[in-house]
């Protein structure tokens, strides 16, 4: 018999945390799991989940308009916010009620604390008056919204977990930031008629992805109303009688109802005992990991965003069955980080597996760059100017496929099956031999022979 309570004791039930407790439990290890909040993590709770539920209700709005070009009579649409909210929340409770009993049927111990490092193999349960010991620990704490503080004002914006129960629907709002959340979050609150306003440091959205991508998601962006301000930083926000006003460094006044504040998230890590037992953090402040996930201390491992390496709930998932097989079932593994696919869920949504065209160049020297834009028939059929961006990137040695980019409707559902395309290195001679599906969106994607040729280059060489 162990001389400890646990074979292992997880911190955090969100997404990675809930499936390393289910695996190890499953082999018959005793696991005890600590969840402060709710389970299911941000993903379920505050994040991933309640937000694709609104872009669903938001994007109703642009479907009632395409409905009309099709022929119906569509009486002026209303949205009942308090509604969308409750049966959001009671979809909510549902999901992380389905965690909690999967972690029971697995055999795993939920206990609702808060909880803190002690030493290498003991955990306080805050508020329980309870320490128990474990012979290997799992930190999976996540991350939470970080916003500066240092700005004047500040104390007047919300964060995305604020923006999921706000009491009514804002008639303006102002959505600080450029990534994922960011964008998300505009699109989300344009579509159900929200007067949305993105204000953005950097030259344009979304840094890091492909620029063809961040460029042509902008002008989508302006299209569906949204009035995006780049290149611009946040003095002070004011409170006034009508509102709150974000004063930009250039002098513009951006009044609204709601400032978000999408500027980040941080690993959770304060408060957690994390120096009693020796565990070091990053430079950055994330919980310091080798490749198998492992802290510092010999015993404790850590998963997910509280280690910031690639913060999306799958790969969360992932590292949790790497831990799973590496401490529990004699198979040290890792996750492959590559070509990971990754979709924002703007409107129009994003979906990208691979390099972007810069990050390839880097890499290769040379590549050769497919793309094409078109208005998808849907919207044709109505005269909208929406328009699709599809892009390929090619290592023009081996003929691999390195990276796919999409923008347009149902973007994360194609690069979903791309990626296995991407993944499994094929050529783009093989990528091209795939018949096309006719009449799809999703047909492009196979269609283009041409190697693309940008504008200007054509000009000088005219
Ligand atoms: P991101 O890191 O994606 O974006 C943060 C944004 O805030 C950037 O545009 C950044 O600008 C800007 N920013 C940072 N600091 C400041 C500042 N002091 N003043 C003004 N702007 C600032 O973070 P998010 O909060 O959007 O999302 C957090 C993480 O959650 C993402 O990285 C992603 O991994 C995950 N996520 C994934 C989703 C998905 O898979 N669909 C959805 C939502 C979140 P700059 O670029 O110049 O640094």
């Amino acid at each position: 018999m162990s001389q400890y309570d646990y074979d292992l004791f997880v911190i955090g039930a969100g997404s990675g945390g809930v499936r390393a407790s289910r695996l190890v439990a499953m082999t018959g290890a005793r696991v005890g799991v600590a969840e402060e909040h709710r389970v299911g993590g941000t993903c379920v709770i505050r994040g991933c989940v309640p937000k694709k539920f609104m872009v669903y209700a938001s994007d109703f709005s642009h479907q009632f308009k395409t409905a009309q070009g099709y022929g119906w009579t569509v009486p002026e649409p209303s949205f009942d916010w308090k509604q969308f909210i409750t049966a959001k929340d009671v979809e909510i409770a549902r999901l992380s009620g389905i965690y909690a009993s999967n972690l029971a049927k697995a055999g795993a111990e939920l206990v609702h604390a808060r909880a803190k490092l002690v030493d290498a193999h003991t955990v306080e349960l805050v508020g329980k008056n309870r320490t128990v010991t474990a012979d290997k620990i799992l930190i999976a704490v996540g991350g939470r919204p970080w916003m500066p503080q240092d700005l004047p004002g500040i104390e007047h914006a919300i964060t995305s977990e604020e923006a999921f129960h706000l009491p009514e629907l804002p008639k303006r709002i102002l959505i600080a930031g450029g990534g994922y959340i960011a964008v998300e979050f505009a699109g989300i609150f344009a579509g159900l008629g929200v007067e949305t306003t993105l204000v953005y440091r950097g030259p344009n959205l979304l840094r890091g992805f492909d620029d063809d991508v961040r460029a042509h998601l902008a002008e989508e962006l302006k299209k569906r109303g949204i009035r995006v301000i780049l290149g611009t930083q946040h003095e002070r926000i004011e409170k006034t009688e009508t509102g709150l006003v974000n004063v930009l460094d250039d002098g513009i006044r951006c009044e609204s109802d709601v400032v978000l504040f999408a500027t980040g998230r941080r690993p959770y890590v304060g408060d957690l005992g994390l120096d009693k037992a020796g565990v070091e953090l990053t430079p950055e402040g994330a919980i310091k990991v080798d490749e198998l996930s492992r802290t510092t201390v010999e015993n404790i491992w850590a998963i997910g965003d509280v280690t910031d390496r690639m913060n999306l709930t799958p790969v969360a998932i992932r590292e949790a069955v790497a831990f799973a097989e590496t401490a529990f079932k004699n198979n040290p593994c890792h996750f492959d980080y590559v070509d990971v696919p990754t979709a924002v869920f703007s409107q129009p949504p994003v979906g990208v597996v691979g390099l972007s065209e810069a990050e390839a160049r880097r890499l290769y020297g040379k590549v050769d760059v497919y793309l094409t834009r078109f208005r998808p028939m849907k919207y044709a059929f109505i005269g909208g100017d929406e328009r699709v961006l599809m892009k390929l990137v090619v290592e023009p040695q081996s003929d691999r496929v390195v990276g796919a980019h999409i923008v347009g409707p149902d973007a994360p559902e194609m690069i979903q099956m791309a990626a296995i395309a991407v993944k499994a290195g094929v050529t783009k001679r093989q990528w091209d031999s795939t018949c096309a599906l006719h009449p799809t969106v999703a047909e492009e994607i196979v269609t283009m022979r041409e190697k693309f040729v940008p504008p200007d280059l054509l000009q000088a060489a005219e």
